[in-house]
């Protein structure tokens, strides 16, 4: 049944987080309206902030910051890069004899051991492979360019429910109807979108309950340093009092009583096995291991990005970075299907790529849960990952996966750099790769200059750019056709390939 309303806007996104900040900027560069709509009044929030704030940003990342002129601002914020010892902990890594390139389960990884050369596609970038900075200030960015780029953000105006017709959403919010042509839930891992929109939601339950704690210890020194592994648990702990545990209930604590000082004292003795005292509970959070997925990312006009689409431990820190995977891959893909001139597929090639790439990523988070039991069979395998993480193969291994510099969408080609985060050709006398994707336009890549190329590009007009020139190195290519969001769509090794082009912009571009 339509909606007998005109729309007021073409997209309504649910949640102001990092994912629908990120996915309103993506749909204003590409010019279509859009609105978002925040629960919470106040966009500040202590869990946001560090201790509690931090978030590991990967490379795709660090890439699509780059390929939107975000990166400087990251950067400008963070609180320690590991992979440059940069900024504030600049000295504390220089300190150390080997540099820690991240974790698994706890069990670091080195630069020293690492071989890049497993990845023949990365060319040198400015934007690295790892990055640290803390929730709030990453939101406050995001929403800075969003509101510079024209996208409404009402907080306070929490989505309570809507109706779903042929062409468009009625979403009802503080007693108001908006009309938009599509709505995206980005309002977490407790969606609202997700369950009223009927999205199936599958996985496994949790083992453990985690918490986040900052407490004031009559002994600060009672507890170890670092992480500690028990025989009932986990901890970390940093001086005077943050701590962060894991402890083995089955996530019977999580949510299921108020968080008192007697609480959190009593798991902490339990899982440390150590009679510390709290004086003071500053802050306490919980959080559990439950790994879900919805098992669509689209009904009709309904779509569901970041934790709205996927929840897992934050073990491993990759929820933020699967997110914003989601609103890159997204973004071009559904402003194509407003404009009118997606191709066929394309809106559900959303769905089709990143689907697999949660399911992996909830499967990595599941692996360390794995390592984390409280058992001796556990601390064993423990012993067996920590003798091939030092390993040239195994330190690569991890990396790879850990800074996602191998993701590929199979887009049914058999060159291995099609489906992939486009290399960045540096041009002696021109923007880099990076800077020219910042437009939000698909672009072409033209090395062998003088051919036909230009002239296809041309039919496309204003979605797709070109770019003639000689990179300092162009990995044996002589084309390179990029989506908005920097994978490459198809290569040639064949100077003036004009066919090829022509296919695959129609398939990815559409009519020009
Ligand atoms: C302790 C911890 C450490 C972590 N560390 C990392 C890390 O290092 N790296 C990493 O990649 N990830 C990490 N994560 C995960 C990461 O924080 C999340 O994956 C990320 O915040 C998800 O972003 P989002 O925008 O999808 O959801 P959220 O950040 O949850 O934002 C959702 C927004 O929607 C709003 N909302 C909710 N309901 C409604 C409604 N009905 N209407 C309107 N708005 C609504 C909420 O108020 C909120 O602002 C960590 C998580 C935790 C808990």
């Amino acid at each position: 049944m339509p909606i007998h309303h005109p729309f007021t806007h073409d997209v309504v996104v649910a949640g102001a987080g990092p994912v629908g900040l990120f996915l309103a900027c993506e749909l204003r560069l590409a010019g279509v309206s859009v609105v978002v709509l925040e629960q919470a009044a106040d966009p500040s929030s202590p869990l946001k902030r560090l201790p509690f704030g931090m978030r590991g940003l990967s490379a795709p990342t660090l890439e699509a910051f780059d390929r939107r002129d975000l990166l400087n601002a990251v950067e400008a914020v963070q609180r320690f890069n590991p992979s440059t010892g940069a900024a504030k902990a600049a000295s504390h890594w220089a300190q150390q004899p080997r540099r820690p390139a991240g974790h698994f389960a706890g069990i670091s990884f080195f630069h020293e051991d690492i071989d890049t050369t497993r990845w023949p596609y990365r060319l040198p970038s400015p934007a690295g492979v790892n990055l640290a900075v803390d929730m709030q200030a990453l939101e406050t960015i995001l929403a800075e360019r969003a509101t510079a780029l024209g996208a409404e953000i009402r907080r306070g105006w929490g989505v309570e429910g809507f109706e779903q017709s042929d062409d468009g959403v009625a979403v009802q919010t503080r007693g108001e109807r908006l009309h938009g042509r599509w709505l995206v839930g980005c309002d977490g891992g407790r969606s609202l979108v997700r369950k009223a929109g009927g999205f199936a939601f599958v996985g496994t339950d949790p083992e453990f309950t985690g918490y986040s704690v900052e407490a004031e210890l009559a002994d600060p020194d009672a507890l170890g340093p670092g992480r500690t592994y028990t025989a009932t648990g986990m901890y970390t702990y940093a001086r005077p009092g943050v701590i962060a545990m894991v402890d083995f209930d089955g996530g019977a604590a999580h949510r299921a009583q108020p968080l008192t000082l007697d609480h959190v004292q009593a798991v902490l003795r339990r899982v440390s096995g150590v009679e510390v005292r709290l004086t003071a509970l500053k802050l306490a959070t919980t959080w559990t291991d439950r790994a879900f997925q919805a098992t669509e990312y689209r009904r009709g006009h309904v779509l569901l990005a970041g934790d709205a689409a996927h929840i897992h431990s934050p073990l491993g820190g990759q929820g933020l970075n699967l997110g914003l995977g989601d609103a890159l891959n997204l973004g071009w893909k559904l402003a194509a299907a407003v404009r009118g001139d997606a191709p066929v597929g394309l809106l559900d090639s959303y769905g089709a790529e990143r689907r697999p790439e949660g399911a992996r990523i909830l499967d990595w988070s599941r692996a360390q849960v794995a390592l984390m039991r409280p058992t001796p069979s556990t601390r064993a395998l423990v012993t067996v990952i920590r003798d091939l993480i030092a390993t040239g193969d195994g330190a690569s291994y991890f990396a790879e996966k850990v800074w996602n510099v191998a993701l590929r969408y199979d887009l049914d080609a058999d060159h291995p750099l099609v489906g992939r985060s486009v290399p960045d050709f540096a041009f002696p006398d021109g923007p880099s790769t990076g800077e020219r994707l910042r437009d939000g336009k698909a672009l072409l890549l033209d090395f062998a200059p003088g051919g036909p190329l230009r002239s296809v590009a041309q039919r496309w007009g204003g979605r797709m750019s070109y770019a003639a020139g000689q990179p300092r190195d162009r990995l044996g290519l002589s084309a390179v056709l990029v989506r908005p969001d920097g994978v490459v769509a198809w290569l040639s090794e064949i100077a003036g390939d004009d066919v090829g082009l022509s296919q695959a912009a129609l398939r990815w571009i559409g009519e020009p």
